[in-house]
């Protein structure tokens, strides 16, 4: 394990069976994927049991706060949207939320003035800085988890998202196939912990192939992508002269949209996810068929055995084995 790794494993392993926001604000600036206009974005704590809730500071009046709820999803074609009933809306949210889930953030305000969250550098690391640079508190609050009672399964064709009951945890696995040598066939798996999530997943970035990016931007989207925030591939090439993080990079990007995408369920969810060249839009269609039926999950508060669980994972074996063995 790397330096990094002890000090991250330090930060997060307390605190997992309570409630937890941010001990003070913090801010950052960045550029959104799509828009490709300055924003500035800050995380403020927020009370117990409130969840994410975004607020534009730049629209005026009470139409300004979007719940990031399954609910309020509202387009999921090239990112995350969510929206509220004023039609103000927020993009590529999942980024951001998927470090929320990954470290255990419970309750924050996300100021941002703009109708896009940062892409940064196109993965959900510098939103772990962020976190971190703000530090975390408990709260007089337990956290409650959905637990999953029943398999549920989505399909468009021969896409597929499905969510199977565990005794305990969140795992999530994806599959992605492409006609790229760059890619290929890739699947890969983490055992959600804080610690695996910001060691295996949090650093993988978003990605794209150049000839879908310059019809992007013919349309108008994708204003804000360059090769400091997306690993580009043309043909059976990586594009990106300093490389990939990882030699699965683009699947464990998947792996990290799905996390932030499932967050949108309010809380974290216990349970194994598996997407087979799945997207924000099966992810979404996952969590609308979860959440509309009452007798597949349970909502509970989290439990002692889910804190010994984690923390044993965290202290003995690879994530990825232990996802496999659970
Ligand atoms: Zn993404």
């Amino acid at each position: 394990m790397d330096g990094k790794g002890t000090r991250q494993k330090k930060a997060y392993q307390s605190g997992w069976v309570q409630q937890r926001t941010l001990k003070s604000s913090i801010s950052c600036t960045g550029i959104g994927l799509h828009c490709g206009q300055r924003v500035s974005m800050t995380l403020h704590p927020a009370e117990p049991n409130s969840g994410i809730i975004f607020r534009r500071s730049d629209v005026v009046a009470k139409g300004a706060l979007i719940p990031a709820l399954w609910s309020h999803v509202v387009d999921t074609r090239l990112c995350t949207v969510i929206g509220n009933e004023d039609r103000v809306v927020v993009g590529t949210v999942e980024h951001l939320l998927a470090a929320f889930s990954g470290v255990g953030v419970d309750n924050v305000v996300v100021e941002i003035d703009g109708s896009e969250v940062p892409i940064m550098d196109g993965s959900a690391a510098p939103f772990v800085c962020l976190i971190e640079g703000a530090g975390l508190c408990e709260q007089d609050a337990r956290r409650r988890i959905i637990r999953l009672r029943r398999k549920v399964q989505v399909q468009d064709g021969e896409r597929v998202a499905v969510l199977y009951p565990t005794v305990h945890g969140f795992s999530v696995s994806c599959e992605i196939l492409f006609p790229s040598l760059a890619v290929a066939r890739q699947s890969s798996v983490v055992r959600m912990t804080p610690h695996a999530f910001c060691l295996e997943i949090s650093r993988a970035r978003t990605f794209g192939f150049l000839e879908e990016v310059m019809q992007l931007r013919a349309s108008g989207l994708a204003r804000g992508g360059s090769l400091e925030n997306a690993i580009v591939i043309s043909g059976d090439k990586v594009l990106n002269k300093e490389g990939l993080r990882f030699d699965d990079e683009c699947v464990r990007h998947k792996i990290l949209d799905a996390i932030g995408d499932l967050y949108l369920a309010g809380r974290p969810l216990n349970g194994r996810f598996h997407g087979y060249c799945s997207g924000h839009a099966l992810n979404n269609k996952l969590l609308r068929a979860l959440l509309s039926d009452h007798g597949a999950w349970r909502e509970e508060d989290m439990t002692p055995a889910d804190l010994t669980l984690s923390r044993r994972l965290q202290d003995g074996r690879s994530p990825a084995a232990a996802s496999v063995s659970i």
